[in-house]
């Protein structure tokens, strides 16, 4: 029987192995985790009568997804977004302003002016950008304008990335985006050109009932004993034909030896593991991970002026009277998640926009935050209820030059046979790119064996 390991039980690990115990072939997986729980960064917490989520809230079909679904039985367990969660509010002068989400709101909109708007028509009219590997933020000003990038692509790339749009490269974090131009000549004509998407996959946005957690939950029951927790890994080398694991634990280190390795450690943690190869490794261990807070609070429903009929609201860099990245309307956006007659509102601080915040104590962390959500929602009084979680290291920022990344992991593994890498540092971020990763790196160990 052919021995894999899988180092990490974080949405890719836990695909791939479950990919793995899907196949025909003899393998037996075994799942190394640091930690004493699964899931990595995807956390929902209950606490009282409250459903929190620290990591990601809110996860977009895609193929691979909606077969772990079917696969998994989670489809009873799923819940969508309230059909109020399209409205998204961006901060303009100190109050959330709406998105424009058809051309009348676009024309009559005063989150952009009349300038930016006549700007943004002409986008069609630009022509292509030869720059081989462009900002976010330069892409953004040359095809859609300042005013664009301000109050559009920067606080999307807070929420997304918690990422800042002048270090973000545009075709390795939103390579969509320069395809469409590439393709098409222009966003908006590549867009309409490409919208519809396939009849199969729903749209919309979702969790589960007792949170986005429910999806490593199910895996993890899928996995039964395969996984092995509070086992991290320190040292990875090639032995004849095996790899070897040195795993660490209360009672000293361990060896354990695979056929094959399918590695989803986060950038930061690999490249403090002892990983036997001659490939320069330097790049991976360049990627920043900024640190994240998520704050959840609580208020009475009547605390709050702001209706709440939407997803949330972006704060853009350019509010420079706001600290913190964005709000989520939890308790709008998913039935049940907080007390009726109550407000559930998960804002997060920090990311590549502002580290230094970031290392900031807790305290001090939380009072920026009620600060900031009493002027722009309105709120008196203070929270009856204060959920608090720090990433110290939240999201990989694929940052201009990182196909030097990319191809540093491919020289891994063109170089070494039987090693394989996955996670949300290889071709996405979201819950559903990191699994497909992972999935992808199952079809790879399969393909070789
Ligand atoms: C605050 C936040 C909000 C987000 N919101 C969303 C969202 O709304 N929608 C969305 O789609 N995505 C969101 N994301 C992104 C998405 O959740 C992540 O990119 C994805 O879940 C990462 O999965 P992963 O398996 O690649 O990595 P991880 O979840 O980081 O898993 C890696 C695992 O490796 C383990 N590990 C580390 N070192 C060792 C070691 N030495 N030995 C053994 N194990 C080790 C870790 O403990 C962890 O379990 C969010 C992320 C964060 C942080």
């Amino acid at each position: 029987m052919t021995r894999v390991g899988v180092l990490g039980a974080g949405i890719s690990g836990l695909t791939a192995a479950y990919r793995l115990t899907q196949s025909d072939m003899a393998i037996n997986v075994q799942v190394l985790e640091a930690a004493d729980r699964p899931g990595g960064v995807i956390r929902s917490d209950a606490v009282d009568d409250r459903l929190v989520e620290a990591g990601p809230n809110t996860l977009r079909p895609s193929p691979l997804l909606e077969t772990l679904i079917d696969d998994l039985n989670l489809e009873p367990e799923r819940v969508w977004a309230n059909d109020d969660a399209s409205r998204r509010y961006i901060v303009r002068d100190g109050t959330p302003v709406s998105l424009p989400i058809s051309v009348g709101d676009f024309l009559t909109t005063n989150l952009f002016s009349t300038t930016a708007k006549l700007r943004l028509l002409g986008e069609p009219f630009i022509g292509r950008g030869d720059a081989d590997d462009e900002s976010l933020a330069a892409f953004a000003r040359r095809r859609l304008g300042p005013e664009v990038l301000n109050y559009a692509v920067a606080p999307f790339v807070g929420g997304v990335f918690a990422g800042d749009p002048e270090q973000l490269s545009a075709r390795h974090a939103f390579d969509k985006l320069v395809q469409l131009e590439k393709e098409h000549g222009s966003l908006f004509w590549g867009a309409l050109r490409s919208s519809g998407g396939d009849d199969e996959t729903p749209s919309g946005l979702y969790s589960f009932r007792d949170g986005a957690e429910a999806l490593p939950g199910a895996l993890v029951d899928a996995l039964g004993d395969r996984i092995a927790y509070d086992t991290s890994v320190s040292a990875i080398r090639r032995e004849e034909t095996r790899w070897t694991v040195e795993t660490e634990h209360d009672t000293g280190t361990q060896t354990g030896a695979f056929d094959a390795l399918i590695c989803t450690l986060p950038l930061h943690a690999l490249s403090s593991i002892d990983v036997d190869t001659g490939v320069d490794c330097a790049p991976l261990r360049d990627v920043e991970y900024p640190p994240v807070h998520v704050v959840a609070l609580g208020y009475e429903r009547s605390a709050v002026a702001h209706p709440l009929d939407g997803f949330g609201m972006l704060v853009p860099p350019v509010e420079d009277d706001f600290d913190i990245l964005g709000t989520l309307f939890s308790s709008t956006l998913f039935a049940n998640r907080a007390p009726d007659g109550t407000a559930l509102l998960t804002t997060f601080v920090g990311g590549a926009r502002d580290p230094a915040l970031a290392r900031r104590e807790a305290d001090a962390i939380q009072s920026v935050v009620e600060r900031d959500l009493a002027a722009l929602l309105g709120i008196s009084g203070s929270p009856s209820f204060r959920h608090h979680v720090h990433w110290p290291r939240a999201i990989p920022q694929y940052t201009t030059g990182y196909g030097a990344v990319k191809d540093t992991i491919d020289a891994l593994e063109a170089e070494h046979s039987g090693l394989h890498f996955a996670g949300n540092y290889r071709q996405g971020v979201s819950v559903g790119d990191a699994a497909a990763s992972g999935a992808d790196a199952a079809a790879r160990v399969q393909n070789t064996l």
